[in-house]
C-alpha cells in the first residue's frame, strides 16, 4: 500500500494544505481519499506531479471521511458536484453513522439541495443519496472498500470524529485522525504497520506525549496536521510531506 499526503498542515496554515492523505493499494490500483478538504483538486494535482503517482478526481474510488470540521470535509461538494456532472455518477462515500447525521443538513445541504437544471427553470430538490453512494463505518466490523478493509475507533475530539485502521495487500497503516492524547488509541493504532498521528496545540495531541512514546513506536509512526510553527527538524518523530510516497 502506497500514501501520498495532499495535506498535511492544520485549519489554520498559510504554508501547507489541510490534512488529507491518498492511498494506493490493489492491481488494478485502486485509489481513495481519506477526508476531503479545499482546494481538493489543486492539492490532487500538485501531489500527482511531486510524487508521480496518477492522482486525479476520475481515480477517486471512495472518500473515507474521518470527521466534519472544514479542514477535512471542506472539499466534499467540490468534488461530490464534479462527480455528479462530469462523471456521471455518485462518490463513493466511507462514513461512521455519527459522523454522517449531520453531513447533509448540517454540511452540504445549503449548497447542494437545490439544482437548475436549465437557466431559469424550476429548481429540482437533492438528497445526500442523489450524489453520494453512502457506505457505514462500523466500530466492531471491518468494512470493506475495493481492496482495502477500514477499521475505525471514535477519538477525542470537539464533533463525532473516527481514527481508521486500513489494511490492504498484508499491510495496515493506522490513522488517528483529530484527537486528544489517548493511550488506547495509541495501542489500537500501534498493532499497524505505519501509524500517521496528528499533532497540534489545544484539545489535539502535543508533540511531547508522542515524543516520549517507546521509540520502537515512534520509529513506525509519522507526523500529520502539524501546525506552521512546528520545528520538523527538531522533531524524533518524522513528519509527513505533501507528494512524496511513503510505503506501509
Ligand atoms: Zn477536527
Amino acid at each position: 500500500m502506497r500514501i501520498v499526503p495532499l495535506g498535511v498542515g492544520d485549519a489554520f496554515s498559510a504554508l501547507r494544505y489541510s490534512t488529507c492523505l491518498s492511498l494506493h493499494a490493489g492491481d488494478p490500483e485502486t485509489m481513495v481519499l481519506v477526508d476531503c478538504p479545499h482546494p481538493i483538486q489543486k492539492m490532487m494535482r500538485e501531489a500527482q506531479i511531486a510524487s508521480n503517482v496518477p492522482i486525479d478526481p476520475a481515480r477517486v474510488a471512495a472518500v473515507i471521511l474521518t470527521h466534519l470540521h472544514a479542514d477535512h470535509c471542506s472539499g466534499l461538494e467540490g468534488l461530490g458536484y464534479y462527480v455528479f456532472f462530469y462523471l456521471k455518477r455518485k462518490l463513493p462515500l466511507y462514513i461512521h453513522p455519527e459522523v454522517l447525521a449531520e453531513l447533509w443538513h448540517g454540511h452540504l445541504a445549503a449548497g447542494m439541495t437545490h439544482l437548475m437544471p436549465t437557466p431559469g427553470a424550476p429548481t429540482v430538490t437533492m438528497k445526500l443519496e442523489d450524489y453520494f453512494e453512502v457506505h457505514l463505518l462500523d466500530e466492531n466490523t471491518k468494512v470493506a472498500c475495493g481492496p482495502f478493509s477500514i477499521e475505525c475507533r471514535k477519538t477525542i475530539h470537539h464533533i463525532p470524529t473516527t481514527a481508521l485502521r486500513i489494511t490492504a495487500e498484508g499491510r495496515t497503516l493506522g490513522h488517528s485522525a483529530d484527537t486528544s492524547f489517548d493511550e488506547g488509541l495509541i495501542d489500537w493504532l500501534g498493532e499497524s504497520n505505519l501509524v500517521i498521528h496528528e499533532t497540534n496545540y489545544g484539545v489535539h495531541t502535543p508533540y511531547e506525549k508522542l515524543a516520549a512514546l517507546p521509540a520502537a513506536l515512534r520509529e513506525k509512526m509519522r507526523l500529520i496536521h502539524y501546525p506552521d510553527d512546528f520545528d520538523l527538524a527538531k522533531s524524533n518523530i518524522e513528519p509527513l510531506h505533501e507528494g512524496r510516497v511513503y510505503t506501509v
